[in-house]
C-alpha cells in the first residue's frame, strides 16, 4: 500500500513575463525517500522549490502536503516543511546554538525544547565544539550545517533543500550528505535541487530531469539509464568544426548525432547493430578522426539525449 505523499504538485506554473520559469511541472516526495530536481543553472529548480514551500504562489497549479492543499491550509501545511534555502540566513553575530534555538522559538518551540533540540542538532552535525562561537568565525561548511539545522528544529516530515552542498569543500559536503541519510532513515521526505550529476546518482531514490522549467524525464537512476537502453552511444573525436554529417554517405542511415563540437561528437545506434561493425563505419567517415569509443550510458548522455546539452556545460 502507498503511504500519502508527503508533497505533491500538480502542474505547478510560474511566469516572469514571456519567460515560463516552471512550465506544468508535477512531481511528487514520498517518506523515507529523497527526490532530486536535477538540472543546469536556470533550469527552474530554485522556483520549483520556492511554489513547493509556498514562498511564491504559482500562476496555475496545486500542491498538496500530507494530502493538505497547500494554499487553503497553508499554516498547517508550513508547519510540516524544513526549508533551506540557497542564501544562508543566519544571524553571524549570535553563535551557532543561538541562531538554532532562535529559529525554534520563531517556529514555535518552548524555551527548553529549543535548547534540547539545538544540543541534539549540534551534536548531528558535528558542531558541538563550535556551537557557542559566533557565527561570522564559522568556514563557509559550518556555516551552512546551521543554516541548514535552523530549518530542522521543529522536526519536519518533509525537507526542502536548495542545492545545499554548493561552494563548499569535500568533507563538508560529505558530512552533509551523510546527515541527509540519515534524516531518511528515519523516515523524512527530502526534495533536493542539484545540478551535480554525481550527487544526484549517489543520494536521490528518484529523479527529475529539469531544463527550461519542464521536467522532461522521471524516474529511479536506473529506469533514467534504462532510458538510453534501446541504443548504442558513440563518442567521435577529431575536427568537425565545419564539417557536416548530413554529407557523409550513408552515415545518418546508421547513427543519429546526439551532439555535435568542433572537436567531438557523440552519436547513438541501434541496440541491434554489432558495436565492432559500428565503430568501422565510424571510422571510415570523411574526417581525420582521433579517437572512437563505445560509452557506458551514464544519467548525463540521458540529459544528453532529452536536451542536446551535457548538464557540466
Ligand atoms: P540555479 O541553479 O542557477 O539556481 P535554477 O534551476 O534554480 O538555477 P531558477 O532560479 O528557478 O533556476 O530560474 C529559472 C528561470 O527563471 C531563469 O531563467 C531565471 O533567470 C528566471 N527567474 C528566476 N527568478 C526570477 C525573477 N524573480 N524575475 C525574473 N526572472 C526570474
Amino acid at each position: 500500500m502507498n503511504a500519502t505523499p508527503l508533497l505533491e504538485t500538480h502542474r505547478l506554473s510560474k511566469r516572469y513575463g514571456d519567460l515560463r520559469a516552471v512550465d506544468e511541472v508535477s512531481f511528487e516526495v514520498r517518506p523515507g525517500e529523497i527526490y532530486g530536481l536535477l538540472g543546469p543553472n536556470g533550469a527552474g529548480k530554485t522556483t520549483s522549490i520556492s511554489l513547493a514551500c509556498g514562498l511564491l504562489k504559482p500562476d496555475s497549479g496545486k500542491i498538496s502536503v500530507g494530502g493538505l492543499d497547500f494554499w487553503n491550509n497553508p499554516k498547517a501545511a508550513r508547519r510540516k516543511m524544513g526549508v533551506v534555502p540557497q542564501e544562508l540566513a543566519l544571524y553571524e553575530e549570535l553563535s551557532g546554538r543561538e541562531n538554532l534555538e532562535f529559529w525554534g522559538r520563531v517556529a514555535g518551540l518552548s524555551s527548553r525544547d529549543s535548547k534540547t533540540r539545538a544540543t541534539e542538532l549540534l551534536e548531528a552535525l558535528t558542531l558541538t565544539e563550535r556551537a557557542k562561537d559566533v557565527v561570522k568565525k564559522y568556514s563557509g561548511g559550518m556555516k551552512r550545517r546551521i543554516n541548514l539545522g535552523c530549518a530542522l528544529m521543529h522536526r519536519p516530515s518533509l525537507i526542502m533543500l536548495d542545492e545545499p552542498t554548493v561552494g563548499i569543500d569535500p568533507q563538508a559536503r560529505a558530512n552533509i550528505l551523510e546527515f541527509i541519510k540519515k534524516m531518511v532513515e528515519d523516515g523524512v521526505g527530502i526534495l533536493y535541487t542539484t545540478h551535480y550529476l554525481e550527487e544526484a546518482e549517489d543520494l536521490c531514490d528518484r529523479i527529475g530531469i529539469i531544463d527550461h522549467g519542464k521536467i522532461l524525464a522521471e524516474g529511479t537512476l536506473d529506469e533514467l539509464r534504462g532510458q538510453m537502453g534501446d541504443e548504442q552511444l558513440f563518442v567521435i573525436e577529431g575536427g568537425f568544426a565545419n564539417q557536416d554529417p548530413e554529407q557523409w554517405p550513408g552515415f545518418l542511415d546508421e547513427f543519429k548525432v546526439v551532439q555535435k563540437k568542433d572537436k567531438q561528437m557523440v552519436v547513438s545506434a541501434s541496440q541491434e547493430g554489432d558495436p565492432a561493425d559500428y565503430l568501422k563505419k565510424l571510422l571510415a567517415v570523411p574526417v581525420q578522426l582521433e579517437n572512437v569509443t563505445l560509452k557506458r550510458p551514464s544519467l548525463n548522455d540521458t540529459f544528453l539525449k532529452l536536451t542536446g546539452r551535457d548538464l557540466r556545460e
